[in-house]
């Protein structure tokens, strides 16, 4: 059986349970899912049709190796549906197209040296239209908007506090002023924690129920997902790894505090440390490779202090693994990874005597916007998020919005036809 959850209504709860059963196992039969979600043939039946009806559900052929009539089995129709997933950044925006099964369908990056609100709005505006053009998807088939940024942010309301590292940049209500820009209701959520749930969703963080999720970026970010759930927190900004305090005497943070982790391990701290050329990614890729001794000591430094804060959460959490993902190449978060994993081993405090596992979840420039790309898609599909991510203005499920966008355009609902995969 699934577990049980909190949804907007029974109806909508059980439509959740059955997509949820058909994602977590790929193709699957109607008599299986009725067997794992203890509901009725007839229900699970019902269900189904609406789901094939709506684009959401395809049947994909009989099952091969039973004994008498094979039956038809299901699969999520990826192309049923798409998000575009924005990520506002300190250096610039980065959008993507992505449809049901996380394949990235067009991605585009708006570079812009500490945006002011004004400016960010503006290109995160041209960036919306720009996605939908390349992509030519109908507005019928849009699922819905993400956009994620750095914190602090007001998930509830939408708003960016004032966050360390940027001026010019308190109380702005940006989710309200996006979504009057594109006409369209934007889902609003924290970088690092879209990127958690990007990581839970489609990549390595799948098969860990409990897991850290350390976002290395311009600042440090992480999630916390338990018992398969993001941890939210009461103020909603839980994960804020960066702001850990792991020398007590140690330098400013744009926070207030002295000695975060964010001041030692960024890419904000590597840029103060060994100059601004190493904000180029590539560059920074081909020394890790080469073993350029200066990078690999700062490496190595940083993740010396990573392991102080990791192994603090991960004796607190008890968790599983511990996966590292954000903006540099998939070549440098290897290195933090393994270098972090080799500071916290001999600190660890457990039971078990291994504990948690060091992985590598999606790395680049992209990852964060995907994150971004997946909140309509959680609020749609997931049992465990649906009253937990940040709802756009108008309180409806994404699957909703799209029905009635597609009553009021006749024949758009028909098929994906205007979405083609690059
Ligand atoms: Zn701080």
């Amino acid at each position: 059986m699934l577990g049980i959850m909190p949804a907007r209504n029974t109806r909508d709860f059980n439509r959740r349970l059955v997509l949820q059963a058909i994602r977590m196992n790929e193709r699957i039969a109607r008599a299986d899912i009725a067997r794992l979600t203890g509901l009725t043939a007839p229900a699970v039946s019902n269900i189904v049709g609406d789901l094939i009806a709506d684009g959401f559900v395809q049947e994909i052929g009989r099952a091969s190796g039973r004994a008498g009539q094979p039956a038809i089995e299901l699969s999520i129709k990826s192309d049923g549906a798409c998000t575009i997933g924005l990520h506002l950044d300190h250096d610039g925006c980065t959008g993507v197209v992505v449809d049901l099964s996380g394949q990235v369908l067009a991605a585009q990056e708006r570079p812009m040296p500490s945006p002011s609100p004004e400016t960010a709005l503006s290109a995160l505006t041209g960036l919306f239209h720009a996605l939908i053009e390349e992509t030519g998807v109908p507005l019928s088939r849009l699922l819905g908007v993400g956009l994620v940024t750095f914190g602090p942010i007001d998930t509830a309301y939408g708003v960016v506090r004032r966050p360390p590292l940027t001026s010019g940049w308190e109380d702005v209500p940006l989710r309200r002023q996006l979504s009057n820009a594109v006409g369209y209701p934007v889902y609003f959520d924290n970088n690092a924690t879209a990127a958690a749930s990007a990581e839970h969703w489609y990549g390595i963080g799948r098969t860990y129920r409990d897991f850290l999720y350390v976002s290395f970026g311009h600042g440090l970010g992480g999630g916390v997902f338990t018992d398969g759930r993001l941890h939210r927190g009461a103020a909603r900004n839980a994960g804020e790894l960066g702001h850990v305090i792991v020398e007590p005497e140690g330098l400013p943070c744009g926070c207030g505090a002295h000695g975060c982790l964010e001041t030692r391990a960024s890419l904000f701290a590597l840029k103060r440390d060994l100059g601004d050329e190493w904000g180029d990614m590539d560059r920074l890729a081909a020394a890790v490779v080469e073993g350029e001794p200066r990078v690999m000591a700062w490496l190595d430094g940083a993740a010396g202090w990573l392991a102080q804060a990791v192994v603090s959460a991960a004796n607190l959490l008890d968790t599983q693994a511990i996966i590292f993902g954000g903006r540099p190449p998939e070549p440098v978060l290897q290195v933090v990874a393994q270098r972090t994993e080799a500071h916290a081993r001999s600190r660890f405090l457990r039971g078990d005597a291994t504990g948690p596992r060091f992985l590598v979840g999606q790395s680049g420039a992209r990852v964060p916007a995907l994150g971004a790309a997946i909140l309509p898609i959680y609020d749609a599909f997931a049992l465990a998020s649906a009253p937990r991510v940040t709802m756009p203005a108008d309180n409806k499920t994404p699957l909703r919005r799209m029905a009635r966008r597609r009553r009021r355009t006749p024949g758009a609902g028909t098929a994906a036809s205007g979405i083609r995969a690059r």
